[in-house]
């Protein structure tokens, strides 16, 4: 088992795998499968797996209360606190809507724990006119002469937006349908009251309402 490499086995993995170190480092990556959800996803920043070794997961996280999500998730996985954890999320991007399951599971070295492995697996996907809220730049990203657009808080685990009148987070569809603006705008991530009440870390799964599937479902 121990000549099997850490590459050859996460190269195999179906979705997409990656492993960190207990700092949190990428240090590996299944190449193939990340290229191709990269590619997907207009994600051609991080679309070569060997740009992506060695960098701090954190910084790959959009909003706060999200990397703190992560890190708290991380942590107790590594002090061996919890059994690997396993949770529903959503992962849109324009023009696709799409339901993952994240698993997370610390991996060993001479019975400590040396780093948790990831691994988000699509379970279902639809195709949507494109919605420009889940292709818009981010806070983060956003240049100077953006800092005048109008920031839209998206729920990362729900997919959920939080609505004009500041209280209610409702589906990305119904935010265009109650007139939310395309454009001009900027996006900021972080966790809805219910994804916080529920945590992610916590959920049974399926936690997450499962995108409308007729084929699937039909009747
Ligand atoms: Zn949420």
């Amino acid at each position: 088992m121990s000549r099997i490499g850490v590459q050859g086995l996460l190269d195999a993995m179906p979705g997409v795998s990656y492993l960190v170190d207990r700092r949190a480092r990428i240090v590996a990556v299944g190449a193939l499968n990340w290229r191709n959800f990269a590619a997907e996803n207009e994600g051609a920043a991080l679309a070569n797996p060997a740009s992506v070794v060695g960098r701090d997961l954190f910084s790959m996280i959009d909003g706060e209360d999200v990397r703190q999500s992560y890190d708290g998730m991380l942590r107790r996985l590594l002090l061996g606190e919890t059994s690997p954890l396993r949770f529903t999320y959503r992962c849109d991007s324009a023009v696709t809507r799409r339901l993952m399951l994240m698993s997370m599971s610390a991996v060993f070295r001479r019975d400590r724990p040396a780093g948790v492995l990831f691994q988000s697996l699509t379970l279902d996907q639809t195709t949507r006119p494109a919605l420009p809220l889940f292709g818009a730049v981010n806070v983060r990203q956003a240049l100077k002469a953006q800092r005048s657009w109008p920031i839209v808080r998206v729920c990362s685990f729900c997919a959920r937006v939080l609505a004009a009148d500041g209280r209610d987070w409702i589906d990305a569809e119904d935010y265009y349908r109650t007139g939310g603006s395309s454009m001009r705008i900027r996006v900021s991530h972080g966790i809805c009251p219910e994804c916080v009440a529920a945590g992610p870390e916590e959920a049974s799964f399926p936690k997450w309402r499962s995108p409308p599937s007729p084929a699937a479902h039909p009747g």
